[in-house]
């Protein structure tokens, strides 16, 4: 992890106010994934998942698919610190994304994707599996090529991929 990865991130936040974490090191040897549900002025999911040090981020309104027939926006929003994947509570009132931060699922992930995870991210199609408690099995997220809403934002479509695990 590097605070340069981490600038927008940190820019966002006084640390003095809030208690999410500022950075860390992680200590685990597979990748980890976390969706946190985030409690701030709209309702959403937080994914999560590690890559390079950080913490690839996606916030999804509606949260995580049930079956394959159901595709849920995510939209992409600034890579996190891997410690950021243990922090639960309250951001105060007054701070980026203020409101309650609870751990609705954690685990690790297998990526599937042929060309690797980086590959992946440029042409905007991830696969993998996850290892959660709640979430099991296949998943993808693609990216999509005309956005929706803002443009400054990147959207992308979380799907099942296998009904089955
Ligand atoms: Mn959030």
């Amino acid at each position: 992890m590097s605070d340069e990865t981490l600038k927008k991130y940190h820019s966002k936040r006084n640390f003095e106010k809030t208690p999410e974490p500022y950075g860390s090191k992680k200590t685990t040897k597979e990748p980890i994934f976390v969706v946190q549900k985030h409690n701030a002025s709209h309702l959403h999911y937080d994914f999560r998942l590690e890559h390079n040090g950080v913490l690839l981020s996606w916030a999804v309104p509606k949260g995580f698919p049930e079956d394959t027939s159901v595709k849920r926006l995510a939209v992409r929003t600034e890579d996190h610190p891997l410690a950021y994947a243990t922090f639960s509570g309250t951001i105060p009132a007054g701070n980026y994304g203020a409101g309650t931060v609870e751990i609705w699922d954690h685990g690790t992930f297998t990526y599937t994707g042929a060309k690797g995870m980086d590959a992946g991210l440029k042409d905007g199609e991830l696969v993998f599996d996850l290892h959660g408690k709640k979430l099991k099995g296949g998943y993808a997220l693609i990216r999509l090529k005309h956005p929706r809403g803002n443009p400054k934002n990147e959207e992308w479509l979380l799907l099942k991929t296998k009904e089955h695990s």
